[in-house]
């Protein structure tokens, strides 16, 4: 198909490639990469287009929608084995591969509550969920995957063959090659407790330390916060499914659509009355059925965006909450405004790429938290401005930023390393962050969360 445009699910975004591509095989993706002169460069692929950021244009490039990889394949290694992996083709979103892992009593530990995205949209940029037990980031589950290089090969690396190599290709925000498959680690099925607990926002010292309180007391917590209230989900992995039965699914259809409405009206009060509402001891589910797929929105509607911000030291949780209150308080009273709210998260790191080197998920096997600052309006200026100003204070005070969720990101403020890069699949926004980083730029250990 010759130029037309396309946009990201939330509007914000668009581009005009000279090409777009819908392959149904490998060998039509292989063909589009290796004809630079009927196949433009930059060439990109492309999974829903649920990014928040200008990760996808590719104006007069080509890209490539990945739309018929969806296919999840199969099961591999013995079905009593707690490390089963499921292979699974790269426009798979994560609502089709949660229902088809969940009806072979299978489960990802990485269960955001999207379910639009698709693994090849996840596995090479990054991504973040409050996970029960187990890594909260999409490529710490990959074993193995295959993807089409720069000159247009069939790649396959394993982690068990090819760690670094592996580790570098999922580094690489995509400027390394189109991803075609994944092998991801999957583990039985497990029943979580969600206790959902309402609180005022108050002094941010204060709610940052009985946040930490009750992060203790469960296995992990997802919170939105916003100037005046705060909603805490707390998570529990439940032992032994046989001891336990799931709420109605009544219930929870109700306690999604209202969760849901957080999130494309971002942190309607309904969702802080329901945390006050919601009877003791909670809903008892499978993670993934909470998980939302957002139908199409006109540029009338409110819709969710948001901002990313990975903190790797839990030590400045504090401080964090604390200031990034007090800096939309500040931008509030110079504006006049403040994004809707800022959704938390705790993400366990895992797997080689927390060992290997600096950026996402690195500094040691541990916790990091996520603190984004959420708004309505992708489009509204003033959204747009406080993102502008808020990314040098989150980056002062420890932050990580990435290229596909972090708002309005300037040269500098975030670092694609040189080495992961191949100039065919290199579009000029990625291109603003590529830096030569040197040999020894780790980022140390970080602390871990404490355990009850
Ligand atoms: C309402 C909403 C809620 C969200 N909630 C969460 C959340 O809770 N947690 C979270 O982590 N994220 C969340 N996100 C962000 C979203 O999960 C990520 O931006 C994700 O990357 C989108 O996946 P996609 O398939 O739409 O990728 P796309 O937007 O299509 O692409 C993302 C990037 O990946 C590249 N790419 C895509 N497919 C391939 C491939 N096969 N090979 C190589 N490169 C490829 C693209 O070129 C682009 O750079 C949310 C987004 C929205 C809109």
């Amino acid at each position: 198909m010759d130029s037309a445009h396309l946009a990201t699910w939330h509007l914000a975004h668009k581009t005009r490639p000279a090409k777009i591509v819908l392959p149904k095989d490998v060998e039509e993706v292989v063909a589009a990469v290796r004809d630079p002169k009927n196949h433009p460069s930059p060439l990109i692929a492309v999974g829903a287009m649920h990014s928040v950021t200008r990760c996808v244009e590719a104006d007069a490039g080509t890209v490539v929608c990945m739309a018929g990889f969806n296919r999840v394949i199969g099961m591999a290694g013995a079905t009593d084995s707690p490390c089963q992996v499921v292979r699974v083709e790269a426009g798979v979103t994560l609502a089709v591969l949660h229902a088809w892992l969940l009806a072979l009593q299978r489960e990802l530990s990485f269960s955001p509550e999207i379910g639009d995205a698709t693994v090849g949209g996840l596995v090479t940029t990054m991504c973040k969920d409050s996970s029960v037990r187990g890594p909260g980031h999409l490529c710490a589950l990959v074993e193995a995957l295959t993807y089409v290089d720069h000159e247009g090969n069939v790649v396959g690396l394993s982690r068990q063959e090819d760690e670094v190599a592996l580790e570098h290709y999922m580094c690489s925000y995509c400027t390394q090659g189109i991803t075609l498959d994944a092998m991801l680690r999957c583990r039985p099925a497990c029943l979580v407790r969600t206790r959902v607990r309402a609180l005022p926002t108050g002094d941010g010292a204060r709610l940052a330390e009985r946040i930490l309180r009750m992060r203790a007391q469960c296995d992990n917590m997802w919170a939105v916060i916003t100037l005046h209230g705060c909603c805490l989900e707390q998570r529990w992995q439940l032992p032994g499914r046989a001891l336990h039965r799931q709420s109605p699914r009544l219930l929870l259809e109700v306690f999604r659509r209202v969760r849901y409405q957080t999130f494309l009206v971002p942190h309607t009060p309904a969702y802080i009355l329901l945390g006050a509402r919601l009877p003791l001891p909670g809903l008892v589910h499978h993670r993934s059925l909470l998980v939302n797929s957002y139908p199409a929105v006109t540029a009338e509607q409110s819709r969710l965006d948001f901002s990313y911000y990975e903190y790797p030291d839990i030590g400045r949780f504090a401080e964090v909450v604390e200031g990034v209150l007090q800096f939309a308080r500040d931008h509030k009273d110079a504006t006049g405004f403040a994004p809707a709210g800022f959704a938390l998260y705790f993400v366990r790191r895992g797997g080689a790429r927390a060992r290997m080197h600096a950026g996402a998920y690195s500094g040691g096997e541990g916790w990091s938290f996520v603190l984004d600052p959420t708004c309505g309006q992708p489009t509204d200026p003033r959204w747009l401005e406080f993102c502008r100003a808020f990314t040098p204070w989150a980056l002062a005070h420890g932050a990580r930023t990435s290229p596909t969720q972090t708002k309005e990101l300037l040269p500098g403020q975030y670092a694609l390393d040189s080495r992961y890069v191949r100039a065919r699949f290199l579009t000029p926004y990625f291109a603003q962050f590529v830096t030569e980083l040197k040999q020894g730029a780790e980022t140390p250990a970080f602390d871990t969360l404490p355990k009850t």
